[in-house]
């Protein structure tokens, strides 16, 4: 049966440093819905207009236009195994949907680990997060620098560092991420789903924890 994990969390968190490592480990798909809308807006798409707005702002892409990009990723032939869903759902209604398209094919979320970090620290990682252009390997000038300066250790591209993690953004990502995604947590712990990791140990650390919290 397909195996869904959805990873909950503020921004910052480690979510997208996470489900790279755990793709690698469980070979399942890593959708990211930010990395989607990036990626749009890069090609200029009309989704990555519409997004646009909204990402430097801080604030969410409406539901409606985030939940059918989704499921059409969802969809597609290398989800067919189940997928690692990295910043979706980011409301009740987009957990909802999630749960009424998975539903469809008699499938359904199989854990949600909670990767819990608070906000201080959160815009310390931030403010020094460092991507990289080609595939989006997440680095931190402090916590976890690359090898060699401004160059992605995986893929030799450029490292640059989001418009959205200036810092007046980011006080408006996390004040939305307190009102809109953090009722999720208690969305999935009434359905028995959700499992707490301490996300401010060394990545490592957190790893473990996540594999032995799928792994159940
Ligand atoms: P998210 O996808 O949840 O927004 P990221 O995975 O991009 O978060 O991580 C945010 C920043 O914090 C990155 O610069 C990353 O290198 C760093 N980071 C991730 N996990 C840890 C950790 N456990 N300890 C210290 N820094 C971390
Ligand atoms: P992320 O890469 O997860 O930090 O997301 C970057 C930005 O993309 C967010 O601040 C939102 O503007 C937008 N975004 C990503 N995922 C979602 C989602 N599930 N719902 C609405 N907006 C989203």
């Amino acid at each position: 049966m397909a195996r869904y994990i959805v990873l909950l969390g503020p921004p910052g968190a480690g979510k997208g440093t996470q489900a790279e490592i755990l793709a690698r480990e469980t070979r399942l798909a890593h959708i990211s819905s930010g990395e989607i809308f990036r990626e749009n807006l890069k090609a200029q798409t009309e989704l990555g207009k519409l997004a646009q707005e909204y990402m430097n702002r801080g604030e969410l892409v409406p539901d409606d236009v985030t939940i059918s990009m989704i499921e059409e990723r969802l969809s597609r032939p290398d989800c067919a195994g189940g997928a690692l869903l990295d910043g979706f759902p980011r409301t009740p209604a987009q957990a909802e949907a999630l749960e009424a398209m998975l539903r469809k094919n008699g499938s359904g979320v199989q854990v949600v680990p909670y990767i819990a970090v608070p906000a201080a620290v959160l815009i310390e990682r931030l403010s020094g997060r460092w991507t990289c252009r080609a595939q989006e390997h997440v680095y931190h000038e402090k916590f976890n620098p690359p090898a060699v300066l401004g160059k992605c250790d995986i893929d030799g591209s450029e490292l640059y560092q989001r418009e959205d993690d200036k810092p007046e953004t980011v006080e408006s990502r996390i004040r939305v991420y307190m009102e809109k995604t953090s009722p999720l947590i208690a969305y999935y712990r009434e359905r028995g789903l959700l499992a707490e990791i301490d996300g401010t140990q060394p990545i490592e650390k957190v790893t473990a924890d996540l594999m032995a919290a799928i792994q159940k």
